[in-house]
């Protein structure tokens, strides 16, 4: 990618922290894992994603991050990328063509199988973005995320591309670059070399199914709370116990519907 000229309205993105020159001579660059992200707001990112783990990351070329900026396939003079909804009612819609035209740009040099490389839309219309899409996404060779705005994306290009919906959450935010990079920062952190202690991943909320433990650290007393005494035993049994016992509770209490599938899960492998 690095070594191409770079393409009209596609940018590759890394923290500036290191010299160019310098990770363009990363093999690693070429095969690894990448974002290529549609959006009317390239400057966005990385964002957060620039920061902490995942920009450390970027930076040594463990996963990659291309923009590409929607203004640039724009219509007319103006490079217009919305229009009125047909039918009449609010706000306005991002162009068929236009977007079109954005993914064509993005299927450039990519697998067509969406298996190995998903073909994604945020939104709020879409399937619930959680800890097992992550998980496959983390195994694909990259993906292709749509940014939407104002009222949302003309349906045609979404069933042209066969594009997956996802979303967030029960809300609505005002665009897709929020979500985008919340999706690459979960998708991310788990591949390989991301987090520096990879067990941390197998043990943390939505891994098991259950929600995680409540964690303590120094200093031992404060405010007069004490840490639990279990905790500063060194048993590492009783530990053990007491946090399984601990996130079992907490999630009983707030989610009842992980609850019933960890119940029904444990139920199966014991049966
Ligand atoms: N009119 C749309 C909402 C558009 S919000 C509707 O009612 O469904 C503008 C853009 O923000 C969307 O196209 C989407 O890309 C993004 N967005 C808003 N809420 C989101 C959510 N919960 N998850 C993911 N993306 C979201």
């Amino acid at each position: 990618m690095s070594d191409r000229p770079k393409s009209h309205g596609r940018l590759s993105i890394r923290p500036a922290a290191r010299p160019r020159d310098l990770l363009e001579d990363q093999p690693a660059l070429a095969n690894a894992w990448c974002a290529r992200v549609i959006t009317l707001f390239p400057e966005a990112f990385p964002g957060v994603l620039g920061h902490s783990l995942t920009g450390r990351a970027l930076e040594e070329g463990l996963w990659r991050l291309e923009t590409i900026h929607l203004r640039a396939f724009g219509v007319g003079r103006h490079r217009n990328v919305d229009d009125t909804p047909a039918g009449g009612g609010a706000g306005m819609v991002l162009r068929a063509d236009v977007l079109g035209a954005a993914l064509d740009r993005a299927a450039e040099g990519v697998p067509s199988e969406h298996a190995r490389w998903p073909v994604i839309c945020l939104s709020p219309r879409g399937r619930r973005f959680d800890q097992a899409m992550a998980r496959r996404l983390s195994q694909t060779e990259g993906i292709t995320l749509i940014c939407g705005r104002f009222e949302g994306v003309d349906e045609r290009v979404l069933e042209e591309y066969a594009v997956e919906e996802v979303s967030l959450g029960d809300f609505v935010l005002s665009g897709g670059e929020i979500a985008a990079q919340a999706v690459i920062d979960a998708t991310v952190r788990l591949m390989p070399g991301v987090l520096g202690n990879a067990a941390s991943v197998e043990e943390e909320s939505h891994s098991a199914g259950l929600l995680e433990h409540p964690q303590y650290t120094r200093p031992a007393e404060w405010r007069g709370r004490r840490i639990p005494d279990v905790l500063m035993s060194g048993h590492h049994g009783e530990i053990a116990r007491w946090r399984r016992a601990q996130a079992e509770a907490l999630t009983r209490a707030r989610r009842p519907d992980l609850w019933a599938a960890y119940r029904a899960a444990r139920d199966d492998t014991e049966a």
